[in-house]
C-alpha cells in the first residue's frame, strides 16, 4: 500500500496533524498500536488560553480560575477572571480528536504497531494475529510519543527526560493545587488536579534529579501529608521527552542514499511532533499543547512548502526557555529553592503572569 502521509501514533499530535491534512484533501493514514484511542498516563490539565478552542467545553471536566501554589514559605492563590486551567479525560479527548480527523477523511488503523522503518516505507504488525503489511509513503510523521520508533530510526538520542507519575483516585475536590516541595520533588512538583468525580494526584521531576522509584516513594509520603492514602492505589508512570533536536528531517544524502542519522532539513519529508520531537515542557511536563500545535503545523508544512515556520519558532523558543529553567534549577538544590520561592512571590504580586509557565504562546 502507498500513502501520501503516514502518521505513526494517534495521540493528540498525530490526530491534530491528520485532521488538518484531511481537511485539505490529503488522505493521511494514522497507525496506532493500541486498540482504543486516547488512553494515556496524564493528569489531563489543559491551559484555557492555549487549548480550549481545540478541546470544546463539553470535554472539560472541571475548570479553575484560581490556582493554588504551595511552597515551603508561601501559599499563593492566583486568580484570573477566566479559567486558567481545565481538566479533561484523555480518552474522551482522544475519541473526540479521532472523530474530527475521521470525519475530515483521515484513515486510522488501530491495533497495528510500527515494527520496522526504512528509507521508503515501513512494516506494521497487527496485535494478536501478528500479520504484517508494508506501507510506503511520501511523508512520514512520528507522533509516537516519548519512546518514538521514528525518532530512533532518525538516530536521535533522548537524553533529556522528565518522569511523570499519576494516581487517579475517586473523589470530588474543588481546588487545583501545585506543590513545590523540593524535599519530595527536587526541582519538580506535586499536583492535585480534580476531575469530574476523580482526582489526579501525581508528581513530575526531571530524570537527572531523581529516579522514578524515589519519586514514587516520595509522592506516597507527601500524599499522606495531604490526607491521601496512595499505597493501595494503582500508580501509572511514563517518561516525558523534552530533548528537542528539530522537527523536520532528511535521512538520505543528496543522491538519495540513506545516511546513519537524520539531519534537520527544511525540505525533509520525515517529521517529529509532540513528545517524539521532545517538545514537552522540561519545566512542567506539559505536552498536550505542544503536541497539537506541532501536529497542526507539520500538516501545514506538508500541504504548503512555503508555509511560515513562525508558529513553530515561537513554540520552540518557549520550549527552550522551559528546558533551560529545568536544567538550571535541577543543577543546584539551593538555586531551585530560591527560584521556586521567587517565582511564587512574583505570581502573588502579579509581576509574573501564570501563563509564562505555560507552553501556550
Ligand atoms: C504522569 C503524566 C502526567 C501528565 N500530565 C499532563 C498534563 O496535565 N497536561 C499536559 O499538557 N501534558 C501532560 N503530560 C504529558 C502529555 O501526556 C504528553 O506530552 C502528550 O500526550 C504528548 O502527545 P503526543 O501526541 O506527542 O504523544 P502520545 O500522547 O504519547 O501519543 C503517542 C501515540 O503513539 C502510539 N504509538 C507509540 N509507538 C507506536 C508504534 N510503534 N506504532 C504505532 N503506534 C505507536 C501510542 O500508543 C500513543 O497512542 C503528562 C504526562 C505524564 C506521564
Amino acid at each position: 500500500m502507498h500513502v501520501h502521509t503516514l502518521i505513526v501514533g494517534a495521540g493528540p499530535g498525530g490526530l491534530a496533524c491528520a485532521r488538518i491534512l484531511a481537511e485539505h484533501g490529503r488522505r493521511p493514514l494514522v497507525i496506532e498500536r493500541k486498540e482504543d484511542i486516547g488512553a494515556k498516563v496524564c493528569a489531563g490539565g489543559i491551559t484555557w488560553g492555549g487549548l480550549i478552542k481545540r478541546a470544546p467545553q463539553e470535554l472539560v471536566e472541571k475548570s479553575f480560575p484560581v490556582q493554588h501554589i504551595i511552597t515551603r514559605l508561601q501559599k499563593a492563590c492566583i486568580e484570573e477572571p477566566a479559567p486558567i486551567i481545565a481538566t479533561v479525560n484523555r480518552i474522551k479527548l482522544g475519541q473526540y480528536m479521532a472523530r474530527q480527523a475521521g470525519e475530515a477523511g483521515a484513515r486510522i488503523m488501530t491495533g497495528w504497531q510500527v515494527k520496522e522503518i526504512h528509507e521508503q516505507g515501513l512494516v506494521i504488525e497487527q496485535k494478536g494475529s501478528r500479520s504484517r503489511q508494508e506501507i510506503t509513503f511520501d511523508y512520514l510523521v512520528g507522533g509516537d510519543g516519548s519512546n518514538s520508533r521514528v525518532r530512533k530510526y532518525l538516530g536521535l538520542a533522548s537524553n533529556k527526560m522528565g518522569i511523570g507519575i499519576n494516581y487517579q483516585i475517586n473523589g470530588d475536590l474543588p481546588e487545583m493545587e501545585w506543590h513545590l516541595a523540593p524535599q519530595f520533588f527536587g526541582n519538580g512538583y506535586g499536583w492535585i488536579f480534580p476531575h469530574g468525580d476523580t482526582v489526579s494526584i501525581g508528581a513530575y521531576v526531571i530524570k537527572t534529579v531523581m529516579s522514578a522509584q524515589q519519586l514514587q516513594k516520595n509522592l506516597i509520603v507527601w500524599a499522606g501529608t495531604q490526607g491521601f492514602s496512595l499505597e493501595k492505589e494503582q500508580a501509572r508512570a511514563e517518561y516525558i521527552n523534552y530533548d528537542y533536536q528539530g522537527w523536520r528531517f532528511n535521512k538520505s544524502d543528496k543522491r538519495g542514499n540513506p545516511g546513519q542519522t537524520g539531519k534537520a532539513d527544511s525540505q525533509g519529508r520525515i517529521f517529529l511532533i509532540g513528545d517524539a520531537a521532545g517538545l514537552a515542557s522540561g519545566l512542567t511536563g506539559e505536552g498536550i499543547y505542544p503536541a497539537i500545535i506541532s501536529g497542526e503545523e507539520t500538516a501545514r508544512a506538508i500541504i504548503d512548502d512555503n508555509h511560515s515556520t513562525a508558529v513553530m519558532e515561537k513554540l520552540i523558543r518557549r520550549h527552550r526557555l522551559h528546558s533551560r529553567l529545568a536544567d538550571w534549577t535541577g543543577s543546584s538544590p539551593a538555586l531551585n529553592l530560591v527560584a521556586g520561592e521567587l517565582v511564587t512571590l512574583g505570581l502573588r504580586c502579579g509581576i509574573i503572569k501564570f501563563n509564562k509557565l505555560e507552553m501556550a504562546v
